[in-house]
């Protein structure tokens, strides 16, 4: 399998080169030449698969370069959390990807990717910088996976007051091989930052940098493999009819792994693009017309983006053209008020307490229901653990939240943080 760039400029190159670099050099996001198609006999199968042996099944086609054994041992050490389901009512199911050690969905795409690059590199005996951009999650889910690797360095951009209390802990209290960089701007510049860091490519000593948010492949790859895991257990749940999934959507590379899994034949009806006031994607389906904007600042802050980076991926899918994306998925935005009530009305109805980025999902699934009555089961994915938010759910809740010991341990910890300007200058005196 050969990859090649959403921009056009860099083709045919190989997984190794995709992981390694993150953006390509053109500017453009690497995407695989062709997508695999599943075998009827894995697909029918499912059902009975461990989550390793789904992952391992869905991503050998694109990893020809790693040995079938270093890929087994990379999928069992990477997923070793559960991935349970829980249905709130009829044809409406709650997939939770968030029992990883950070306790958000990003921890599928890091652990996975943190153990690729490391074989990669291993042969090569290189340093290298990984830089990454963060509205709150991705940071201390790469930092949780790249933790005393030996040979890399993890620098975190996130922005000053736009993450929660609890995952500033997170992101400013592992030390040794990670570095929180507390940028005095918002996330969309944090990811320009870290994006024209890239682009400069070597730093000073010579140390190889790389990026990996979303952008990276060996992030998007992994995202695929939840999707067909959850059509599994719901089949285990005696439900016959394909899902379509809710994605709550801030760079949309959730949203792409399950572009991927739909491709590859695993059955998924369509998509909800789920996001808060930063709706350019919902916009885009409607009007036809992609309009970054600078982001807004919500209650689910790490969907506060206003340029995301997957949309390239989601156009070059469709051969940028609106009708056909808009057949498989529907957008619809969130307000922050409709958040709160959402996180209410979800703990009133089910006893079930949501994190803010899970109840725009929910919130959106509601509304997606109403306005397409026909049958047919529709699950969200939850992005998040709500105690990461504790604060906005005990709020809209009146429940008093115990935090997970993880996070309970993070809290107690000294927060260390080197605080920049909006400042590419600034940024690279840090990234030795
Ligand atoms: C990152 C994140 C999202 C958005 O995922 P994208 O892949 O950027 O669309 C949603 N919810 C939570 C909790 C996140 O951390």
């Amino acid at each position: 399998m050969k990859f090649h760039s959403t921009r056009g400029g860099v083709s045919s190159i190989r997984l190794e080169q995709a992981i390694v670099e993150g953006l390509a050099p053109d500017g453009g996001l690497y995407l695989p030449n062709r997508i695999p198609k599943l075998s009827k006999q894995f697909l029918t199968a499912l059902p009975s698969k461990k989550y390793w042996q789904v992952a391992e099944g869905m991503l050998q086609p694109f990893m020809a370069e790693v040995s079938k054994q270093r890929l087994r041992r990379i999928v069992k050490e990477a997923f070793t959390f559960d991935v349970p389901m829980k249905q709130l009512e009829d044809d409406l199911y709650v997939v939770e990807l968030f029992h990883g050690p950070t306790l958000s969905f990003k921890d599928f795409g890091a652990r996975f990717f943190a153990r690729l690059l490391q074989s990669f590199i291993e042969k090569e005996k290189t340093q290298v910088n990984i830089i990454v951009a963060t509205s709150g999650d991705t940071g201390s889910a790469v930092a949780s996976g790249f933790l005393d690797i030996p040979n890399i360095h993890v620098y975190m951009l996130y922005p000053q007051k736009r993450v929660s209390k609890l995952q500033e802990q997170q992101l400013t209290t592992y030390g040794h091989n990670i570095t929180a960089l507390e940028v005095l701007g918002k996330f969309d510049d944090c990811q320009k930052l870290a994006k024209t860091a890239l682009a400069m490519r070597q730093s000073k000593s010579g140390a190889y940098l790389s990026s990996a948010n979303s952008i990276n492949l060996g992030r998007l790859l992994p995202q695929s493999v939840y999707y067909a895991y959850a059509t599994a257990e719901l089949k285990r749940q005696g439900v016959e009819e394909q899902p379509r999934f809710v994605v709550p959507s801030g760079n949309f590379g959730n949203l792409t792994g399950g572009l991927l899994a739909k491709r590859m034949g695993v059955p998924i009806a369509g998509f909800v693009a789920a996001t808060n006031a930063n709706n350019v994607v919902p916009s885009y389906l409607k009007t036809g017309r992609f309009k970054p904007r600078v982001s807004k600042a919500t209650l689910s802050n790490a969907m506060d983006v206003g340029n995301p980076s997957n949309f390239s991926r989601m156009l070059a899918l469709y051969q940028h053209k609106r009708s056909a994306m808009a057949k498989d998925i529907a957008g619809i935005a969130v307000s922050d008020a409709e958040t709160i009530a959402s996180i209410t009305a979800i703990y009133k109805r089910y006893g079930y307490l949501v994190d803010p980025h899970t109840a725009v999902g929910i919130a959106a699934a509601k509304t997606y229901r109403r306005t397409h009555p026909e049958k047919g089961p529709l699950v969200v994915l939850s992005t998040a653990h709500p105690a990461k938010f504790k604060a906005t759910v005990e709020a809209a809740t009146h429940k008093r939240m115990k935090l997970p010991r993880a996070l309970a341990l993070v809290a107690k910890k000294k927060k260390k943080s080197v605080v920049v300007g909006n400042s590419i200058a600034e940024v690279m005196a840090v990234v030795r």
